[in-house]
C-alpha cells in the first residue's frame, strides 16, 4: 500500500464539493487516514510549490490558495498516487475528461491560475516531502 497527499483546494470548498470530491474518493476504495481543513500560510505554500517558483503562475497560485481554507487528506492504497490523479484529470478542467473531478465540476475562470479543485502528489519522492509539510 501507499500514501498519498490530497488537497481540495479553496474553489472546492467554497463551491461546497468537499463532500462529493470525498465520496468519490471513497467509493474507489481508497482509506482516509488523516483529514483537516487547513488554512496555509505563505511559508507553508511556498514549501509545497517549491519547483513553481519563477513561474507565471506562481504569485497568483500562492494568492489563490491562501483565499480561503482547504481540506489535506493523508490518503492510503495500492497505488493511491496514480490512482487519485485518474479520478482528478488533467490540470487544466476545460480538457480534463468527463468522469474525472476536474472535467465534471472545473471550469474555466480565463484567470491567472488554474482554480482546479483538487491536488495530489505526483511521486512517492513528492508524496512523503508533501505529506511532511501538510501533517508533519
Ligand atoms: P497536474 O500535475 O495534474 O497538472 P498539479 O496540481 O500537480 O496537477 P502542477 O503542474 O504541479 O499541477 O501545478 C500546480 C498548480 O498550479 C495547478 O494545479 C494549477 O492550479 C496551477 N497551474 C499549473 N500550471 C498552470 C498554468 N500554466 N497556468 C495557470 N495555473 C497553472
Amino acid at each position: 500500500t501507499e500514501e498519498t497527499l490530497v488537497l481540495v483546494k479553496p474553489d472546492g470548498v467554497a463551491r461546497g464539493l468537499t463532500g462529493t470530491i470525498l465520496g468519490r474518493i471513497e467509493a474507489k476504495g481508497y482509506a482516509l487516514v488523516d483529514i483537516r481543513l487547513v488554512e496555509p500560510d505563505r511559508d507553508v505554500l511556498a514549501a509545497h510549490y517549491a519547483e513553481h517558483e519563477g513561474k507565471p503562475f506562481y504569485e497568483p497560485l500562492i494568492e489563490f490558495m491562501m483565499s480561503g481554507p482547504s481540506v489535506a487528506i493523508r490518503l492510503a492504497g495500492d497505488r493511491v498516487i496514480e490512482g487519485f490523479r485518474s479520478l482528478a484529470g488533467t490540470t487544466d478542467p476545460t480538457t480534463a475528461a468527463p468522469g474525472t473531478i476536474r472535467g465534471d465540476f472545473g471550469r474555466d475562470w480565463g484567470l491567472k491560475v488554474q482554480q482546479n479543485l483538487v491536488h495530489g502528489s505526483d511521486s512517492p519522492e513528492s508524496a512523503a516531502r508533501e505529506l511532511s509539510i501538510w501533517f508533519g
